[in-house]
């Protein structure tokens, strides 16, 4: 590494975790967030936001495919697609892989990040500039889904942590707006930190599920960047069958749809939901307070 430069991620009190740094980027401040972009021998180019990391080139399928094609291979029909936040636009890329998708809209609060994001990272999202059906719309994610008169199966939440403009996107308020434009059957999913360090995150979102949507739930998926263990994304649907579906019938969805995956396969979709007990307990306790 050269000059030993390192960036600390202090997301969770007592933890630091230290990313070596070989060359800055990109460094920055734009009118909501702190920006750099910094190049790690292990993870290629790491974006932290406000000291907290993003995304890094190395592992960012690994979120991207789960968080998009879980939800959109269980609902099995989606067309009209929601991604709230998702400013580096490899969650945009992984959904828009799905040809049933007719349309798919990006609602990004920081467009400094998308323009940021389409120089530094067209290693993986090159061709979500290209595609006629990504529509982004520059604006706060919370104030879109209360006003919007549109409606989508799917609806997927990449947000920061909840601090600064991302905590708006874990309160019921926002929950209730986003099931108010789902159209029957849909399913919305979340970011919701690693569960061993952040478990009050995951319970304070399946509280505010449990409330709104008949099927509050989370599945997993272990993310190298996202430090401590499996990550939940968070899982509220009316439709509880959704997270039921076969693997056979996932895996002719996903011959159908012609994917090529490096961490998704439907056999890991399934155990996707198939919970630690400490991470169960988790949604457990935001099911039995939801009052
Ligand atoms: N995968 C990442 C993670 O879990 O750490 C999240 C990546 S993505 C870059 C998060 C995006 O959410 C950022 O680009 C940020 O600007 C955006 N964001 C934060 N609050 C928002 C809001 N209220 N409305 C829309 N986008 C928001």
């Amino acid at each position: 590494m050269s000059g030993g430069l390192v960036f600390n991620e202090t997301l969770y009190p007592g933890v630091e975790v230290n990313y070596g740094c070989d060359t800055i980027l990109y460094q920055d401040r734009s009118e909501h967030q702190d920006l750099v972009l910094f190049e790690n021998p292990v993870f290629g180019k790491v974006l932290m936001l406000d000291g907290i990391t993003q995304v890094t080139t190395a592992d960012e399928f690994i979120y991207h495919e789960m968080m998009a094609h879980v939800p959109i291979l269980a609902h099995g029909a989606a067309s009209e697609v929601l991604i709230v936040g998702g400013g580096d636009c490899g969650m945009a890329e992984e959904a828009l892989k799905h040809p049933g998708i007719e349309r798919l809209t990006q609602v990004e609060i920081d467009g400094a990040v998308v323009d940021f994001s389409k120089e530094h990272f067209a290693e993986f999202n090159a061709p979500v500039f290209e595609d006629e059906r990504f529509d982004l719309v520059i604006a706060d994610g919370a104030r879109f889904v209360a006003e919007t008169d549109r409606r989508f199966d799917v609806v997927m939440v990449d947000s920061t942590d909840p601090m600064g403009p991302g905590a708006v996107l874990f309160t019921q308020e926002f929950y209730r707006a986003v099931h108010r434009c789902l159209k029957p059957g849909g399913v919305l999913v979340t970011q919701n930190g690693v569960p061993f360090l952040q478990r009050e995150e995951l319970v304070g979102s399946i509280r505010h599920f449990s409330k709104i949507y008949k099927d509050a739930y989370a599945y997993v998926a272990a993310i190298p960047t996202y430090f401590g263990g499996h990550m939940a994304l968070g899982w509220a649907t009316d439709n509880a069958d959704l997270r039921k579906v076969p693997v056979d019938e996932l895996t002719r969805r996903f011959e159908a749809a012609g994917l090529d995956t490096r961490y998704y396969t439907p056999e890991v979709h399934a155990a996707a939901f198939a919970l630690p007990r400490f991470i169960l307990d988790a949604v457990k306790d935001g099911r039995s307070n939801a009052g």
